[in-house]
């Protein structure tokens, strides 16, 4: 059975980028007679704001969906710490204690989510105690899997390329927000019996290290669908950050407008976007 997912976080209203983001994965699990779950991914620290999953839930209603919710990540923090010991006691995760702007300055390539870790403390003999981050060894993780791959349904058969990463954060230095986005979402995919993870195509280079991730913890291996994007005017993806919600494309404020939903959920459909709204070229597209 198809079972996909739609995992927001509660920092910021959703906006149309969301809206598109979840009717695909509803789309495509209701096409296979399969299942459709949110999961709030409510780990953000102090950006987390608690009410606004009731606005999420709310908005989704809105555009006529129907989904099943799983526990939000909040509860699976003991899951984890334990993924996270188990990968310590393996030896594939080293403690670091740089800041970012030390990382800045010592970094020789830029990624995909920006410059790469240098790798300062790895092999570094210091006691991990008070504020360190856990970094991933991904060259010595990957040596013990062997080469990987993994499939996007949009993509095709890919060679898993961690590397473009690097040594990637899997346990934060902020105690209360302990696990990394990518640690994170490994294991709830895995918990909530996802088989296609469908996102945007902007967390396509984060699915190397989901699939490392995968491969050391055991996990079963998903199918990978990553969406074109909503862009603004500036040709920039519709997002939280950016106010896009503020920008008269948040889905609260167009539902309590009177807004159909269902009407604009089907025009997200068939690609009517409204003025100064564009969808980015997809993956299939690309050399
Ligand atoms: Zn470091």
């Amino acid at each position: 059975m198809t079972v996909t997912r739609f995992a927001p976080s509660p920092n910021g209203p959703l906006h149309l980028g969301h809206a598109f983001s979840a009717i695909v994965a509803h789309d495509l699990a209701k096409a296979q007679g399969g299942r459709f779950l949110l999961r709030i991914e409510d780990i953000d620290g102090a950006r987390s704001r608690p009410g606004l999953a009731g606005e999420f839930r709310a908005d989704l209603a809105w555009l006529g969906l129907e989904w099943d919710e799983m526990p939000a990540q909040s509860t699976r923090l003991a899951f984890y710490a334990e993924a996270a010991e188990r990968l310590r006691s393996e030896g594939v995760l080293y403690p670091c204690r740089c800041t970012r702007a030390q990382i800045v300055a010592a970094a020789t390539k830029v990624g995909p989510d920006g410059p790469v870790y240098p790798g300062t403390c790895r092999g570094a003999s210091f006691a991990a105690e008070g504020d360190v981050a856990w970094r991933l060894d991904t060259a010595e993780a990957l040596r013990r899997t062997g080469p990987l791959t993994w499939r996007d349904e949009l993509a095709g058969e890919q060679a898993a390329r961690p590397e473009l990463l690097g040594d990637v954060v899997l346990v934060r230095k902020e105690p209360e927000t302990p696990a990394s986005y990518h640690l994170a979402v490994t294991i709830d995919d895995a918990a909530d019996g996802v088989t296609l993870v469908t996102r945007g195509m902007d967390l396509f280079p984060a699915t190397h290290i989901h699939r490392l991730l995968q491969a050391l913890l055991g996990l079963p291996v998903p199918t990978w669908h990553h969406h074109p994007l909503l862009l603004d005017e500036t040709g920039h993806k519709l997002a939280k950050r950016r106010g896009s919600a503020g920008a008269g494309f948040g889905l609260a404020d167009r539902r309590r407008a009177g807004e159909d939903g269902r009407v604009r959920a089907d025009s997200l459909r068939a690609g009517r976007l409204p003025a100064g709204v564009t969808l980015s070229s997809g993956l299939e597209n690309r050399p």
